[in-house]
C-alpha cells in the first residue's frame, strides 16, 4: 500500500528552499463506482473492497471509516489518513415547528448553500430540496435566491451530498428529492444530470420520486425529453400573459411562453410523462378570476397537473402580497371547473425562511 498520499512541491525563496507536502486527501464521493474500482486496485486492493466501502457510503450511511466494520482495521486506517469520504459540511442546522430541517452547507471553497428535508403528515415520504448551484442567473423578482448573485455550479456529487448529510444527521432514508433549492437546474445542466445518475443508482431513489424545477429554459426542456432517466419535470410559469412575465421572470425575453408552451407539448409526447405546472399566487397581481382563464387556455394541449404556491415572502423592494385565501380558493375552483388537476402547496418551514423562493445562503 502507498505510504504517502499527495505530491511534494519546493520552491526557492531568497534564504531557504520551503518545502510543502500537499495534504489534499482524496474525495470518496466523487468517485463513481468505477472509479472507486480503480483506485482501490491502484492500493493492490481486491474489488470487493470497493464495493463494502461504496456501499458504506451510498447504501449504509457510514459518517466515518471507522463505521465501516466489515473493512479491514489496515485498510481502514490508510482510508481514515488518506481519504475523505465527503468535502462538505453542516455548518448550520435549523429545525422548524413544523419539523422542517433546513441545512447550510459549507462545501470546500467556503461557499454555501441550503437543502431542506421536508416531512409531510400521513406520507411515508421524506423529500429533500436540493440546490442545483450557489446563487442563481435568472433573477425572477419574486425570488431571494438571485439577490446574492450567482456564486457557481454545484458539482454532481456536491449536489447528492446534500442527501448524504441530511441522511447521516438524521439515520433515515430519503425517498423523494426535489430541484427546488437554489438554483436553476438546467442552467447547469451537465451537472444536473449526473447527480440524477448518482441520486438514482447510488442513493437508490426511484426516478419516479425525483422532480427537476425550471423557469423554462427552453433549449434544455427539449434534451431533457430525450435523456436516459426521465424524471418529473416542474414548470415555474407563474404567469400566462407574456407582458407581465417578461417583467418579472427576465427567462421569458429568451424563451417566451409560445416557445415554452411547444417544448412542453413535445415533451409530454416523448415522455408520456404529464407536468407539472407550478403558478405562485401573489395578491392582486396574478390571482384573479381572468388570470385563472387566461392560465386555463394557455395549458389547452398541455398534459400536466397544477400546483398553486402562495407567495412567500421575501422582498421588501417589490409589492408583492401574500394572496387572500378566498382568492386562492376562487382561482383553484376556476381551473377545477375546467377540469384540471390542482392542488395548493403547503408552506413548510417559513419561521426559518426555508419556504420557497426563501433561500439565500444566509449564514
Ligand atoms: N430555479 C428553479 C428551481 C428553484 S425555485 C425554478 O425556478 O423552478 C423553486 C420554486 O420556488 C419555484 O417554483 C419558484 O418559482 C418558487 N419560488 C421562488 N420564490 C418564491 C416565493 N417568494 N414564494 C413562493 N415560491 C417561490
Ligand atoms: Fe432562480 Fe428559480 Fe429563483 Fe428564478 S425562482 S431566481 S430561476 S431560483
Amino acid at each position: 500500500m502507498p505510504r504517502q498520499r499527495g505530491f511534494i512541491t519546493t520552491f526557492y525563496t531568497k534564504d531557504f528552499y520551503v518545502t510543502i507536502f500537499n495534504m489534499e486527501k482524496v474525495v470518496l464521493a466523487k468517485y463513481t463506482y468505477e472509479k472507486l474500482c480503480e483506485y482501490f486496485e491502484s492500493l493492490g486492493e481486491k474489488k470487493f473492497r470497493a464495493n463494502q466501502v461504496f456501499s458504506w457510503i451510498w447504501a449504509k450511511n457510514a459518517k466515518n471509516f471507522s463505521d465501516m466494520t466489515d473493512v479491514k482495521k489496515e485498510l481502514r486506517e490508510y482510508l481514515s489518513e488518506n481519504c475523505q469520504i465527503l468535502d462538505c459540511k453542516i455548518k448550520k442546522r435549523q429545525i422548524s415547528s413544523d419539523g422542517t430541517i433546513k441545512y447550510l452547507i459549507e462545501y470546500h471553497d467556503g461557499l454555501c448553500a441550503e437543502a431542506v428535508l421536508m416531512r409531510f403528515d400521513n406520507r411515508a415520504n421524506l423529500s429533500m430540496c436540493v440546490s442545483s448551484q450557489v446563487g442563481c442567473k435568472m433573477g425572477c423578482k419574486f425570488c431571494a435566491t438571485g439577490k446574492n448573485g450567482f456564486k457557481r455550479n454545484l458539482e454532481s456529487y456536491e449536489i447528492a451530498s446534500q442527501i448524504l448529510l441530511a441522511q447521516n444527521d438524521t439515520d433515515l432514508k430519503i425517498t423523494n428529492v426535489v430541484f427546488m433549492g437554489q438554483g436553476e437546474p438546467l442552467d447547469n445542466y451537465e451537472n444536473v444530470l449526473g447527480a440524477l445518475k448518482i441520486i438514482n443508482q447510488n442513493l437508490q431513489i426511484s426516478i419516479r420520486r425525483i422532480t427537476i424545477s425550471t423557469c423554462g429554459i427552453v433549449d434544455k426542456i427539449y434534451e431533457l425529453a430525450n435523456n436516459e432517466l426521465v424524471a418529473t419535470l416542474a414548470i415555474s410559469l407563474h404567469f400566462s400573459n407574456h407582458n407581465q412575465r417578461k417583467e418579472i421572470m427576465p427567462i421569458e425575453r429568451k424563451f417566451d411562453l409560445e416557445e415554452l408552451k411547444a417544448a412542453l407539448i413535445e415533451y409530454n409526447r416523448k415522455t408520456k410523462d404529464r407536468i407539472t405546472i407550478e403558478y405562485i399566487l401573489i395578491g392582486g397581481l396574478n390571482d384573479s378570476k381572468e388570470a385563472a382563464l387566461e392560465l386555463i387556455k394557455y395549458l389547452d394541449g398541455i398534459k400536466c397537473n397544477i400546483n398553486l404556491i402562495p407567495y412567500n415572502s421575501v422582498n421588501d423592494e417589490f409589492d408583492f402580497k401574500k394572496p387572500d385565501k378566498k382568492d386562492m380558493m376562487r382561482f383553484k375552483y376556476i381551473l377545477e371547473s375546467a377540469g384540471k388537476k390542482v392542488t395548493i402547496r403547503l408552506e413548510r418551514g417559513a419561521d426559518i425562511d426555508a419556504a420557497c423562493g426563501q433561500l439565500a445562503g444566509k449564514n
